[in-house]
């Protein structure tokens, strides 16, 4: 088993920033991903300082990035007139070391795929290759079971398995056989992308309306330079009674913009057209708002679920994608302390299953939105001055008790060494018992 791979199931996101993660310090892996095609697919998503920090640590520069998307400078929340409820900066600008940045998910997606291939080779990611399962070895490793897009199975024996396979893993499925099914709350979002002109600071994250019925957009690319246009990534959600289960079928799909557009009809002032906006859009996806029951543990022996597989979440707080990139350089940090080996992978689930299980259900609340509630319900959203509607004491505490719950430490960050010291390499494959 000693010069066995590391085999990722699973090529998203936290994927190949894992396998990323291994080929710096060292470590041979290998990534199965289902899909027979790799293609930019998704909108917007965020990448936190944290996971910035992350990214240039992997050598992905802010030039890579701004391929992908930009530098976020704040995030705000506005009443229907278009009057600020509360704004605060992001990124640089909030003083952190590291920018967050809005970027295109599937572009992003493209850009890490690209620099696995460039920099472990063309076979280190075996598309139309799903990990149906895994046995464990008797020497320590692990076989992973693996269906292909011919029809065709076999088998590959690795020293440890990595379930990066998202919110429907197969690997979770095996691990916890009686885990809960999928988890729907009743909200459901519909996105698209419009080139329109950016508001405000011209990269900021924007929210109005309520926690049931919203409308959330921001930039996720620089202007066109000829135009001044920007690519808006947006957001519409309303939540619905969710008693008799979601009706659809798919968690996720492309849908016509006339099978949502009337909970918006009327969303139009001088300052916002929200019907406009959803009309020029390419298409529009519909995907109700899911996460998983956390479980009590991410590891079974010489296996470690990680990002969506271990902790799919509400995006209420925008670091899902974060933190499967935060996750890939602990597991790292743990190989280099560890090995690779079983310790590593308890290392990991010791430091992350219990507080991100927390944030998993904390992100199911109104999370900083709530905001936008006390003001609906006060004045139905619009005001003249909104210090005639909630004090700028009560909108700061609200906003730092919803803070501090969710580990915004900017101090905290700055002050941390790499999370994977610069240069630093596994020492053995072979494990330590
Ligand atoms: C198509 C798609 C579009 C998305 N769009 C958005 C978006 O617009 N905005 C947003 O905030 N988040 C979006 N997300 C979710 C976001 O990317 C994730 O929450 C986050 O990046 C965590 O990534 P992950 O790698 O853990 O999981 P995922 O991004 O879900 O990646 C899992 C990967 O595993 C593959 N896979 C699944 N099962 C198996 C298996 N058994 N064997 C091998 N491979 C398998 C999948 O094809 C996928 O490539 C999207 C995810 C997907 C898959």
């Amino acid at each position: 088993m000693k010069d066995n791979p590391v085999i990722i199931a699973g090529g998203g996101i936290g994927g190949l920033a894992t396998a990323l993660t291994l080929h710096q310090i060292g470590v041979p892996c290998i990534v199965f991903e289902a899909v027979q095609e790799m293609r930019p697919l998704g909108v917007g998503i965020n990448m936190q300082p944290n996971a910035v920090r992350e990214l240039h640590d992997l050598g992905i520069t802010r030039d890579d990035l701004d391929r992908v998307g930009l530098p976020a400078k704040e995030w705000a929340l506005v009443g229907l007139n278009g009057n600020e409820i509360y704004s605060e900066p992001r990124g640089l600008l909030a003083g952190y070391n590291w920018p967050q940045y809005a970027v295109h998910r599937g572009q992003f997606h493209m850009l890490l795929h690209e620099k696995v291939v460039e920099r472990i080779g063309p076979d280190s990611v075996r598309l139309g290759s799903r990990v149906a399962g895994y046995r464990k070895n008797s020497d320590g490793g692990v076989t992973a079971l693996i269906e292909h897009a011919d029809g065709s199975t076999s088998e590959t024996v690795g020293a440890l398995l990595v379930g990066a396979d998202g919110i429907n893993s197969a690997i979770r499925a095996q691990m916890h056989p009686a885990q809960p099914p999928i988890h729907w709350g009743g909200a459901v979002m519909w996105r698209g992308t419009t080139w329109a002109k950016p508001i405000r600071t011209g990269s900021s994250f924007v929210g109005l309306g309520t926690h049931r019925h919203r409308m959330v957009f921001y930039p996720i690319s620089h202007p066109d330079s000829q135009t001044g246009l920007a690519m808006i990534n947006w957001i519409a959600e309303v939540t619905m009674d969710n008693t008799e289960g979601w009706k659809q079928r798919g968690w996720f799909r492309q849908v016509g913009i006339g099978d949502f557009i009337h909970h918006f009809e009327n969303w139009i002032w001088d300052w916002l057209d929200v019907p406009a906006l959803i009309r020029q859009a390419d298409s529009a996806f519909e995907n109700p708002m899911i996460d998983r029951d956390p479980v009590p543990t991410w590891r079974d022996g010489p296996v470690l679920l990680l990002g969506d597989a271990a902790h799919a979440m509400y995006p209420t707080g925008s670091n899902g994608g974060s933190q499967a990139i935060v996750d890939a350089r602990i597991l790292g940090a743990a190989m280099i302390e560890h090995g690779v080996t079983q310790e590593a992978l308890a290392a990991f689930d010791g430091k992350l299953c219990g507080p991100i299980s927390q944030l998993i259900l904390r992100n199911r609340g109104a999370g900083p939105f709530g905001l936008l509630n006390i003001v609906d319900e006060r004045c139905g959203g619009t005001f003249d001055n909104i210090d005639d509607v909630i004090s700028p004491k009560e909108r700061t505490e609200f906003m730092a008790g919803y803070k501090a719950a969710a580990g915004f430490a900017i101090e905290k960050l700055n002050q941390a060494p790499p999370t994977i010291p610069h240069g630093a390499r596994v020492r053995s494959m072979a494990p330590a018992f």
